[in-house]
């Protein structure tokens, strides 16, 4: 981490916990994360169906409610889709776009990741946008052309001042929920790839202020040397974030020391 960056915890629960459950682990959470969030910002990012129940959970606190996706249109006939208004006045600050399982499950293309990022800006949302390559692609040597590749497509048509609202994170698709986590090594060189693309194709400025979190099998043993990386600002944390205890030390481990 860079002292210049605030770090970014960002929980995702994926497909996990109804409501109640939900609203029950923001409880726990809150309880023993709310003193680190001077230092530090953390953001829960449960099902749609908890949205409410977590946002109620997480009133008064400094911790922030996020979305894990939206639909890039503002209303109409799309069955089962929800808006970024929607997600908005549930209380979300956040949205999580492009992630790998819905790259590789739900087919959504480039394209698509663009159009939702642009919907998300339009309705006044933070998004974290994720890139990530595929074992098959790092063994190919083509890593930092598939996350460049993905982030240049993300960013198209962005303008300046609206890249200060977006995070980034960088999460090896061979490393999510596989316990295989990339070494401290593997992530700072690709995160310092990103931001010498956002350096040079974008502002000095805007590659220094932007957060880039890793993901992937982030856990109590490994997070601290994760984050001790200059241009890791944070992690986005699935399994590890459906239990109190860890998340909260992984949440701890991203103080700026
Ligand atoms: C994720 O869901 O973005 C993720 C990184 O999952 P896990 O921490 O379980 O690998």
């Amino acid at each position: 981490m860079n002292v210049a960056r605030r770090g970014l915890i960002v929980a995702n629960w994926k497909m996990h916990k109804t409501a109640q459950e939900a609203a029950d682990l923001a409880g726990a959470i809150s309880l023993r994360v709310v003193d680190h969030c001077a230092s530090v910002d953390v953001v829960l990012c449960p099902p749609f169906t908890s949205l409410q129940a977590v946002h109620s959970a997480l009133e008064n606190t400094p911790i922030a409610l996020g979305a894990q996706n939206l639909h890039w249109e503002t209303e109409g006939p799309f069955t089962g889709e929800i808006s970024a208004a929607m997600i908005l006045t549930s209380g979300c600050r956040y949205v999580i776009l492009g992630h790998s399982e819905r790259r590789q499950r739900c087919g959504e293309s480039d394209e698509v990741v663009r159009r939702k990022l642009s919907a998300a800006l339009k309705a006044g949302l933070e998004p974290i946008v994720c890139v990530g390559e595929t074992l098959q692609q790092r063994e190919a040597g083509n890593t930092n052309r598939v996350v460049l590749g993905q982030l240049e497509s993300a960013l198209e048509g962005v303008p300046s001042e609206d890249l200060v609202r977006i995070s980034l994170a960088y999460e090896p698709v061979w490393a999510i929920g596989t316990g295989q986590t990339a070494t401290a090594a593997q992530a700072e060189e690709v995160h310092a790839a990103l931001r010498k693309w956002l350096r040079y194709e974008r502002e000095e400025k805007i590659a220094q202020g932007i957060r880039i979190q890793y993901g992937g099998s982030v856990n109590p043993e490994n997070a601290a040397e994760l984050f001790a990386q200059e241009n890791i600002d944070g992690g986005l944390i699935g399994g590890a974030s459906l239990d109190a205890d860890s998340f909260a030390a992984i949440v701890q481990a991203g103080i700026y020391q």
